[in-house]
């Protein structure tokens, strides 16, 4: 009998109604793990309205009441660590270190969340005009939702979670339903830490689930991540029935080199971020831009050295540098841009698509039925092929190369994304004007994937990001808040009649 993952509602594990499942695989073996509930319209109402009813309570509580909760909680994940990350690393395949790595970038946004009485103060302006007192509060939105992608099953949940509990929200989380049990493991904890039943459920589901939370009127916000198209659906979506949306998409990150760059360092870069989580990471770096024919053939052959030394394997394998994709549609899909990359016309330097896992099994599993694929790189990749134009998420990097700094800057400037970028140089006055004029809202220099940490903002442009707040850093309590704004009057005397012009500060 296979295990039922069901919603988290109320504080409680609930069985779904209708009967409607997808089932969980182990991506590295291919098997099915379990199977999870699909919430009905219905349903996802029911949730709505127990998150409505729980949230007035939790608004009421003092913030610093809240935050204990939020404090407690960071300390349970942190005593669970092991397990949650052994659980992300089953369902989606990366490797156990990086799952650990998936939470604990996730509680870092929860820790910021911690700053929460501070950050909602609000603003206070004494006598304006005489007898007359302005001041502005920061209010919680009521309930807000949060659509998560499978690739961060605990770091993005978090970063939702964290800022809109703390702000006074009651939160609603529709995980991926490829990897669900860690979101239901969050949830969990937090009603262990003492957090209220009904101010954090967590319902499963596919397009049904997230469109009975789009049209619901009680919603006040959705904050969304995963591929463009459905960005830009929820984003239009929310428009349409008037709430507050931050919808984050796809990606195509470059990353420029220099020729006065350390190329080695540069080489180690760009394996990791190129290949690390077999390339499913918004912020992966997936075109590598040499400049100069000589800087281009040189990184070419440190990367061919490197990526020989690659490993493949189980998710749980400690040697494994990075591990199977998360289904047979991305496996297919990954497979099949590197055939589009080859009739283009691109060098096929090293196709991945002729290495599965480096062993046959792990742990006495066999691994032939995962979905592993071996590390691809293209070169002499032009602007017009679709492994260049369109985000891949899997390990493919390809090189294009640039004759100059200008013509660079322009790829990742002209690209439809504008998730992450990066240069390396060892000149200081390049990497400030790269930094200056490249459209794209994230920038490392010589850091390959400059993820902002928790205090500053995450979000990217263009086709990567819908909408004018970012994730963590100041812009989650904007977004999770609404200003309220009150001009007060005490007033000293007799009445002195009706005024029927605009009062004005004379
Ligand atoms: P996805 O768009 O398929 O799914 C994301 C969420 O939307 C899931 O909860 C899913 O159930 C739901 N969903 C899927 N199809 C839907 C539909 N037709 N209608 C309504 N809801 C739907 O994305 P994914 O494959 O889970 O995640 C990978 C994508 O996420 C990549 O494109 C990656 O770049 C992107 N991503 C972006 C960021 C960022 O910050 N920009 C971060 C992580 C991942």
């Amino acid at each position: 009998m296979s295990r039922t993952i069901h919603h988290f509602v109320h504080g409680q594990s609930q069985p779904g109604r209708s009967g409607n499942t997808a089932d969980v695989l182990n991506p590295s073996t291919g098997k099915v793990q379990a199977v999870v509930d699909l919430a009905t319209t219905e349903e996802v109402n029911e949730v709505i309205a127990d998150a409505a009813a729980a949230q007035r309570g939790w608004a009421a509580t003092s913030p610093q009441k809240r935050i204990r909760v939020l404090m407690k909680w960071i300390q349970l994940i942190n005593e669970n660590i092991d397990e949650i990350a052994r659980t992300l690393s089953l369902e989606h395949g990366k490797t156990f270190e990086d799952a650990k790595g998936d939470v604990i970038r996730g509680l870092d946004v929860v820790e910021f969340a911690l700053g929460a009485p501070h950050a909602l103060k609000g603003e206070y302006s004494d006598s304006v005009a005489t007898g007359v007192d302005v001041y502005s509060m920061r209010q919680p939105l009521g309930v807000v939702a949060g659509i998560t992608p499978f690739n961060f099953p605990a770091m993005i949940p978090l970063w939702k979670a964290g800022p809109a509990l703390a702000a006074g929200n009651a939160f609603i989380l529709k995980p991926s339903e490829r990897d669900p049990s860690v979101p239901v493991r969050l949830a969990e904890l937090f009603i262990q830490a003492g957090g209220p039943a009904g101010v954090f459920n967590v319902v499963h589901g596919d397009k049904t689930a997230v469109d009975a939370l789009l049209d619901s009127d009680v919603v006040r916000a959705i904050g969304f991540v995963g591929s463009t198209p459905i960005a830009k659906y929820i984003y239009e979506r929310c428009a349409a029935t008037g709430k507050r949306a931050q919808c984050f998409g796809g990606a195509k990150n470059h990353m420029l080199i220099l020729p006065d760059a350390d190329l080695d360092q540069a080489a180690d870069a760009l394996l990791g971020a190129a290949y690390g989580s077999a390339g499913e990471r918004c912020m992966a770096i997936s075109v590598a831009v040499p400049v100069g024919q000589e800087t281009a053939d040189k990184l070419r052959e440190k990367m061919i050295e490197r990526i020989g030394t690659l490993k493949v394997g189980h998710s749980l394998d400690p040697e494994a540098d990075y591990g199977p994709l998360v289904a047979q549609s991305a496996l297919d899909r990954v497979r099949d841009y590197i055939a589009q990359g080859e009739a283009a016309g691109a060098d096929l330097v090293i196709d991945g698509r002729t290495q599965g896992a480096t062993d046959d099994t792990f742990d006495g599993e066999d691994l032939s039925g995962g979905y592993f694929i071996g590390p691809t790189l293209f070169d002499h990749v032009t602007t017009d092929m679709s492994i260049y134009t369109d985000e891949i998420f899997g390990p493919v990097l390809t090189i294009v190369r640039a004759d100059t700094f200008e013509e660079a800057l322009a790829l990742p400037n002209e690209h439809q994304y504008g998730n992450g970028v990066s240069i390396f140089t060892n000149n200081g006055a390049a990497a400030r004007e790269f930094a200056n004029r490249v459209q794209v809202g994230m920038v490392g220099i010589n850091v390959p994937i400059p993820v902002p940490i928790a205090y500053h903002t995450f979000g990217g442009w263009k086709a990567s990001g819908f909408g004018d707040l970012n994730q963590h850093g100041p812009d989650s309590f904007r977004f999770y808040t609404k200003t309220k704004t009150v001009t007060s009057r005490w007033p000293v005397g007799k009445a002195t009649g009706a005024e029927f012009t605009m009062p004005v500060i004379g």
